[in-house]
């Protein structure tokens, strides 16, 4: 399996620092508002990576961190009146709700900056003993020149950087880049004691600190948007390597920026669109399908047109999987395909597998992964169409291999197609019957085919008024009608 390595800027081998086990860590929000859906594909992104890695076998430990701490939340919380922990505790909850509706699976650990401050400033002390950090009126300042290699992670050479940076307002600073490390609280400010008087925490220090407490060094992954490369990895790697002397991170990955019109989506251009909002007008498996059709380190241009076309792939793929579900339910007495054609959908199912493998272990690539099983999906369709009158046992269980497999592989992805609710029809289904087919009795599947036959003669019969009757009726109620070399059957969508 190989992974891009932002520090090496290669592909390289993925070996975790212990057999069978990842260690993964990726920066979490600043919860001063809800995410929007750039923020959601870096996060999206790596539960893929997780996912995958966990059907390979490792047991991953996924740590996020939740900044529950900073100047955008006190804004927020002055703006608001109200103060800044309520604010964080609700969009805390806000972005857990929201992944969760995305499908991203909780992490394993999910720390809070507010919960770490101990630890935090236990690292800070550390970095002032060993000459890499000073302190000025209550600030701590991370002395930039005392780490020879500050860069290697961006690729920026330091002396540029120091060149072009504008004249620095703050002088009390040794040298323009360096940043803070803790801040001295200023009035009407959250703030926790400690050696150099009241005050918080800079932002960077906490990921360090978390990251080493939950997962210890160097732990494998640590992954974020393409946008925290620096300065905020860069600064991670300087803090944690000068405090430890060790290694921090083995493969750095960061994810492409989602683009409105090319231009990155993000709060301060105004050109954001909230999860929540996206997902109350598409479902979280057409957003996911969405992004995942893009590599990870690809910028991905959104728009409501490609979730719309998304919208239609998504149905045909989950319309395929109904239907090589609902084959189960076909006879298997017929004389079955010829031997090659069946055996020809076995081998499908295996070219799809490894296919699929053989993507995702190319660092990740989830388009080509998605295209293997679509893929697959329509080669056993077809079959299904062809033979479906004539099946025999070797025949569905291919069918069955296939539907498993597509089932699987979307499942690794996040992806599902949700089997059709077979319970709780509502009650009106037995009016409708009652009213348009005749039927009186009380089973609803009963009920619903007496619905079908009744529209099947009056379409022999040209009678539109009434099939159409009996179509709107059930859609009305739920159901969709699919018409199929069979006949009609119905799904209903709850
Ligand atoms: P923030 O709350 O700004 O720290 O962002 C949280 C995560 O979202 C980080 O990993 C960012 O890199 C990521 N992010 C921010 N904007 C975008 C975007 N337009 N596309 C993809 N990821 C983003
Ligand atoms: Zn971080």
């Amino acid at each position: 399996m190989r992974v891009y390595n932002t520090l090496t800027r290669s592909k390289e081998e993925f070996v975790p620092r212990e057999p069978g086990k990842v260690a993964m860590y990726v920066c979490g929000p600043t919860v001063y508002n809800h995410i929007h859906i750039g923020n959601a594909r870096t996060f999206l992104s790596f539960d893929v990576v997780r996912r995958y890695l966990e059907w390979k076998g490792y047991e991953v430990t996924f740590v996020q961190n939740i900044t529950d701490v900073d100047d955008k939340i006190i804004n927020r919380a002055n703006e608001e009146g109200r103060p800044a922990a309520d604010v964080a505790r609700d969009y805390t909850d806000a972005f857990i709700a929201a992944m969760r509706a995305l499908g991203v699976a909780d992490p394993t650990v999910r720390p809070f900056c507010t919960e770490t401050i101990p630890q935090m400033i236990g690292m800070i002390e550390r970095l002032i003993d060993r000459g890499h950090a000073y302190v000025v009126d209550g600030d701590v300042y991370f002395s930039v020149r005392s780490f020879p290699s500050y860069g290697k992670l961006s690729g920026r050479d330091i002396d540029e950087m120091r060149a072009g940076a504008r004249v620095e307002v703050d002088e009390r600073k040794a040298d323009p880049l360096d940043f803070a490390l803790w801040k001295a609280a200023k009035p009407g400010e959250p703030h926790w004691p400690s050696p150099w008087g009241e005050g918080r925490p800079g932002w960077h220090i906490e990921c360090s600190v978390m990251s080493e407490k939950e997962l210890g060094l160097p732990f494998d992954i640590h992954g974020g948007g393409a946008d925290l490369v620096f300065p905020h990895h860069e600064n991670e790697l300087a803090q944690s390597e000068a405090a430890t002397g060790r290694p921090f991170v083995r493969y750095w990955m960061h994810g492409g920026m989602l683009q409105v019109n090319a231009e990155k989506m993000s709060k301060s251009l105004g050109n954001f669109l909230l999860l929540k909002d996206v997902l109350e007008r598409y479902d979280a498996n057409v957003i996911r399908l969405l992004m995942l059709q893009t590599h990870y380190r690809s910028p991905l241009d959104f728009s409501d047109s490609r979730l719309d076309e998304t919208i239609h792939a998504y149905e045909r793929l989950a319309n395929i999987v109904r239907n090589l579900r609902w084959a189960r339910t076909l006879s298997a007495q017929g004389a079955g395909a010829p031997a090659e054609v069946c055996s020809g959908l076995r081998l499908h199912v295996e070219t799809a597998r490894r296919k699929f493998e053989t993507e995702m272990d190319d660092d990740f690539n989830t388009a080509a992964a998605l295209a293997a099983v679509f893929e697959l999906a329509k080669a056993a369709n077809i079959f299904l169409a062809e033979y479906q009158v004539d099946l025999c046992e070797e025949d569905k269980a291919a069918i069955g291999a296939a539907e498993s497999t597509v089932v699987e592989l979307l499942g690794v992805l996040g992806i599902e197609v949700p089997e059709p609710v077979e319970c709780c029809y509502p009650a009106e289904v037995f009016d409708l019957a009652r009213e348009l087919a005749g039927y009186t009795g009380e089973d609803a599947e009963a009920a619903i085919d007496a619905l079908l036959a009744t529209r099947a003669v009056a379409r022999t019969e040209k009678n539109w008024a009434l099939a159409d009757s009996v179509r709107d009726g059930l859609t009305r109620l739920g159901f969709t009608i699919e018409d199929t070399p069979q006949g009609a059957r119905v799904v209903y969508n709850g």
